[in-house]
């Protein structure tokens, strides 16, 4: 039917998985990993990204979200019917609204109003309960976080999945990204960083990582301004005020969540990428590299090109592609957004044709 060429073609052009997966929950895993090949050249190492944002509910929680409600249901805390509650940025929500609906589970979800429409949007679309409330610290009994808790509390038949210092969460990355990362590097690889939410993806995949290799792979983390770890990890252990802010969404921490908890002292290092430079990376990654992604993707790239050259020539690094930039398409090319924020003077002027909203 086709020529042989094209046949050639479609066979390099195209990953394929041998076999069918069975429903949504099938399809969360075994993203590709991706050679960042004009980043890399610039920097004379090898820059991969794991790509997150391929997973079916479109981000790295999917994973998180399917092992919270796996663990839930195996421990027979979840049954028939029952509720999902849990507090999130948006994307484990997203992700949980997703297997809620696949395995006929309500879904209530507790997330700051700061967040973008588009995630509380599309939570609703999923089916989910949302409640878009006030952003105040952990400390706050408004929290986000407690108000999810308080209210499985009130329900019956409902869990509260606590992504947070549910250690489910980096298990599911221990189980699952941690050996693709290992098998798609051939184990040849020098050092994984990225940003933490609730720590899950550091903590599972920075786990099996620092086992396989023997300790060989080092393990870094990547901080948003605002975020208490880098000073945390680099101070030895000394816990500060939260302070300040970032555009991105869903990373930077307050607190040592369980899950960064059980691999914290397995760090080699920690540092803070500013807004500037994650906004820019985000423009520059759709521009050279044809990727369309959000900011956590943009920072985690950022801090693997700086962590590449610090390692030297012919290092070899892995970070990861949290989501794509749809999610937030309406703040990140949106020129008055930008320049709400004072960003609009670090997107290069030949980058700023992208900014079209
Ligand atoms: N990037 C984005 C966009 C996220 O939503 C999250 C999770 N909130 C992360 C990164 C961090 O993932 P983790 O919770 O595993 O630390």
């Amino acid at each position: 039917m086709f020529s042989a060429a094209r046949t050639v073609f479609a066979r390099r052009a195209f990953a394929t998985n041998a076999v069918a997966v069975e429903g949504f929950t099938g399809a969360v895993g075994n993203t590709p990993l991706i050679y960042l090949k004009h980043l890399s050249e610039k920097t004379g190492s090898s820059i991969f990204g794991k790509a997150e944002f391929q997973n079916p509910g479109g981000s790295v929680k999917d994973r998180a979200a399917l092992g919270v409600v796996r663990d839930a249901e195996d421990q027979g805390l979840l049954k028939a019917g029952g509720t999902v509650v849990e507090g999130t940025a948006g994307n484990t929500g997203i992700g949980l609204a997703h297997v809620c609906r696949a395995r006929g589970y309500k879904c209530v979800i507790f997330m700051p109003n700061s967040q973008s429409q588009e995630k509380i949007d599309l939570l609703r679309m999923l089916g989910a309960e949302v409640h878009a409330v006030p952003a105040v610290a952990y400390e706050n009994p408004a929290n986000y976080n407690h108000l999810a808790r308080d209210h499985a509390k009130r329900l019956s038949n409902a869990i509260w999945t606590n992504q947070f210092d549910n250690t489910a969460n980096a298990y599911a990355h221990y189980i699952s990204t941690g050996p693709e990362i290992w098998e798609q590097t051939r184990g040849d690889l020098d050092a994984f960083i990225c940003a933490t939410g609730t720590g899950g993806t550091l903590a599972g995949v920075g786990k099996y990582l620092r086992e396989k290799s023997q300790g060989k792979t080092q393990v870094w983390l990547a901080d948003p301004p605002g975020s208490v770890l880098t000073s945390y990890i680099t101070s030895g252990g000394k816990l500060t005020e939260r302070s300040g802010s970032s555009i991105t969404e869903g990373i930077g921490q307050g607190r040592i969540t369980d899950n960064l908890a059980t691999f914290v002292k397995e760090l080699s290092g920690a540092f803070t990428v500013p807004d500037e430079k994650s906004i820019k990376m985000v423009y520059e990654l759709l521009d050279t590299e044809g990727l369309y992604l959000g900011a956590s993707s943009a920072l985690n790239v950022v801090a693997a090109v700086e962590l590449a050259v610090k390692l030297g020539k012919g290092s070899k690094v892995v970070t990861v592609l949290c989501d794509g930039a749809y999610r937030y398409q309406s703040r990140l090319f949106s020129k008055k957004w930008l320049e709400s924020k004072g960003l609009e003077g670090a997107i290069p002027e030949h980058l700023k044709k992208y900014a079209v909203l």
